[in-house]
């Protein structure tokens, strides 16, 4: 059913070779044998297993409603191409990035698909307060992405000889496994870290406040989640005290921390359903 690796299929010769330069060399947490391509590929894979699935992940449609659902959308990508318009993103051109909505308001929850696709469900819209804080997590989804976290993750998780074999399509079922797993993904404490600074980095030279994802966190942790689950704490563990590192990284790098305007952002949560 997926011929993800197929088409993709890398003289055999050349991908030993690769791994064998992988195993030589250190980046930093978790090694990464899969090709920013394939990373791609992967993503699409986990994009088409959400949109086969609307039980579970209810997407909300890119048109309708009157013309609301356009609007909810051309609001979200306005925020997400100022995040990759901030000139620190590093395949802000070589990736699709995609942004789709999953209609469920008791999931507080945010995650990114490898190659950049981006899902935001409608109960973490309406519990932030506003637009910074929005940047914040989306900031951060967008490095987990941009970081390749998840290709590095499962790298660590499954191991080079499973990857391997995967890649040369000798183990389709493998993949679709993966493929389903990566969505609840859980990252370790370190990407969790790097996700964090990154969000400042991204929002530093924007109009947003560059801890906004602090602003999540911090109420998150005075409030708790309200009517909702904050399973954005279960597949984002907390690195530590991420709220003071977030606020004294944006103040060291003297990065933009005055508030946005909330007002678009009311109106944004209006739009939806
Ligand atoms: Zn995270």
């Amino acid at each position: 059913m997926i011929p993800l690796i197929k088409q993709k299929l890398v003289p055999f010769a050349f991908l030993l070779a690769s791994v064998a330069v992988v195993h030589g060399c250190k980046e930093g947490e978790g090694l990464n044998i899969l090709s920013l391509e394939q990373d791609v590929e992967l993503g699409r894979q986990v994009s088409a297993e959400i949109e086969k699935d609307p039980k579970q992940y209810p997407l909300l449609p890119e048109t309708g409603r009157e013309g609301r659902n356009e609007q909810a959308y051309a609001y979200l990508r306005g925020i997400v191409g100022r995040i990759l318009n901030s000139g620190k993103v590093t395949y802000k051109d070589e990736l699709p990035w995609q942004v789709k909505i999953i209609q469920n308001d008791t999931t507080l929850n945010a995650f990114a698909a490898p190659g950049g696709f981006i899902y935001v469900y409608t109960g973490l819209i309406k519990y932030l307060d506003g637009e910074d804080q929005l940047a914040g997590v989306l900031a951060h989804e967008i490095a987990h992405a941009d970081k390749r976290h998840t290709s590095r993750t499962i790298t660590r998780e499954y191991g080079y000889d499973l990857i391997l074999s995967v890649l040369l399509g000798e183990n389709q079922s493998t993949l679709v496994n993966v493929a389903r797993g990566l969505v609840g993904l859980r990252y370790s404490r370190g990407f969790e870290e790097e996700a964090d600074q990154y969000s400042v980095i991204y929002l530093c030279n924007t109009q947003y406040r560059s801890d906004g994802a602090a602003g999540f966190f911090q109420k998150m942790q005075q409030e708790g989640g309200g009517q909702g689950v904050p399973e954005f704490l279960s597949t984002h563990p907390n690195p530590g005290d991420r709220v003071t590192d977030i606020t004294r990284q944006a103040q060291s790098q003297n990065c933009n921390l005055s508030n946005f305007p909330n007002a678009q952002y009311a109106r944004f949560k209006s739009l939806l359903p």
